[in-house]
């Protein structure tokens, strides 16, 4: 494989370059089709439509062959799929010849069509093999017109297409010849240079990339540990702070009892949020999330009724709609209950009394849509993008509603993230807001 082409990437290519050839096949039967039977040229068709399906054989073969052995993706299957890659390059590069042969030989002009097989050689494989395969094209042709010009090999001539048989033209060929190997070898010589520096900045994206998440762990594992014993110390602070305020160790007088109600109030709000950012922190450093069969509808039955009092306080509806083949996905229960919990919340805290909030799940096939729709004070449209990130409020929020952590939101990204799901918010401002999620039933 070469140096520095990722084992993603690679594979990825490896699937284009499949599905290039179908394209190819395609062609090849239209060209000859288009060549015989309207320009009238007096082709072979039988070898030249039987290469077609040749090449449309063994794509076949390696597309399976490929696909049934996926999730193997060790180190040794990617260097297999490389060597693999070699081969189907060089029969490419062998059933051209075929075809070329069977249709003019040096008089045909999709020889150069060599050249596109070595771009494709160069941003495949190293530049070593890349030169290897133009050596081995070069080795092909000269066989084909030296062969032909012995008459060892039958020549067909493009009659109709070339007003004279030129395979033994010694000239011709040498000219001919001369630009087809130095075509080959510049295309190869440029295509590999250029690939060479791509390849260097696809590496040092992905070491910067590498050195970010790795900044980014020690990071949130720093934080991790932090709000962990603030959290400790203010369940500390709570646990004096309350047996003082109900006169246990004695009488207090109202300013006392005043400040004491301020701290506790104050304490409650920090534990609040020192408890999200632990969360949030704990997700982001799991790298896996339990994961079983759980029935949604239960799930969001659950989320409803832990909202339900709020509600009633502002006199707001909530009201579901959950589509009747919707029952079991695949997933952390707690943490989604969690989610919609989060989501209902702020429809409720963002609504004007009186309200109605909306909750509707509907089947789509692999997965399953949760949308929570309100008619609250919504979300300016400028503030939509950065609405998920961690900390974010919107203005109009921080105007209403003092407190909030502005981690609600990129908690519930996170989770619905971890499920191979996305998340999305649509608002009005003034109107109301729809926070979507579309998790996969699997
Ligand atoms: P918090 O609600 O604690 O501020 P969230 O992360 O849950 O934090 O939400 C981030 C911000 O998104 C909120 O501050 C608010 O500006 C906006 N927001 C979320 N849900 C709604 C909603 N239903 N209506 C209006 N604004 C919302």
């Amino acid at each position: 494989m070469p140096k520095y082409i990722s084992e993603e990437s690679f594979v990825e290519r490896v699937y284009w370059l499949i599905k290039l050839r179908w394209v190819a096949v395609i062609s090849i039967i239209f060209a000859v089709s288009f060549a015989g039977g309207i320009l009238k040229i007096p082709l072979v068709l039988f070898p030249l439509y039987a290469i077609a399906v040749i090449i449309a054989l063994y794509n076949l073969a390696f597309l399976i062959f490929l696909t049934a052995s996926k999730n193997k993706e060790s180190r040794n299957w990617f260097l297999f799929v490389n060597k693999v890659t070699n081969l189907q390059i060089t029969l490419d590069l062998f059933c051209l010849a075929i075809l070329i042969h069977y249709s003019g030989g040096i008089e045909n002009p999709f020889i150069f069509y060599f050249v596109f097989h070595m771009i494709i050689a160069s941003t495949l494989l190293s530049r070593r093999a890349s030169f290897l395969q133009a050596s081995f094209a070069v080795g092909l042709f000269f066989s084909i017109v030296i062969l032909e010009y012995y008459g060892i090999l039958p020549h067909y001539c493009l009659i109709g297409f070339i007003s004279q048989d030129q395979h033994k033209n010694f000239i011709y060929i040498l000219g001919v010849y001369f630009v087809f190997v130095s075509a080959l070898y510049i295309a190869v010589y440029m295509a590999t240079s250029i690939t060479k520096r791509l390849r260097g900045h696809e590496k040092d994206l992905r070491m910067a990339n590498e050195l970010l998440n790795e900044k980014d762990r020690i990071k949130s594992e720093y934080v991790l540990r932090v709000s962990h014993d603030i959290k400790e110390h203010l369940a500390a602070i709570q646990g004096c702070i309350e047996p003082v305020y109900s006169g246990i160790t004695g009488a207090l007088n109202k300013k006392q009892e005043d400040l004491l109600l301020r701290a506790g109030q104050r304490t409650e709000k920090l534990i609040f949020f020192v408890k999200a950012l632990l969360e949030i922190t704990r997700i982001k450093l799991s790298k896996h999330i339990e994961m079983d069969y759980f029935s949604l509808p239960k799930t969001v039955a659950s989320a409803i009724s832990f909202v339900e009092a709020k509600a009633k306080d502002k006199g707001i509806i909530v009201d579901c709609q959950i589509a009747p083949a919707i029952d079991k996905i695949k997933g952390a229960q707690i943490y989604i209950e969690e989610t919609i919990s989060n989501i209902l919340i702020n429809s409720l805290k963002y609504s004007r009394e009186n309200g109605r909030v909306e909750i509707i799940l509907k089947d789509q096939g692999n997965t399953v849509l949760i949308q929570v729709t309100d008619n609250g004070i919504g979300i300016p449209k400028e503030e939509i993008p950065k609405i998920c990130q961690e900390f974010y409020r919107a203005s109009n929020a921080k105007a209403i509603e003092k407190t909030g952590t502005g981690l609600g939101l990129s908690i519930a990204k996170q989770v619905v993230e971890r499920h191979n799901g996305r998340i999305w918010i649509e608002s009005d401002i003034g109107k109301g807001c729809t926070v979507s999620i579309e998790l996969p039933k699997e």
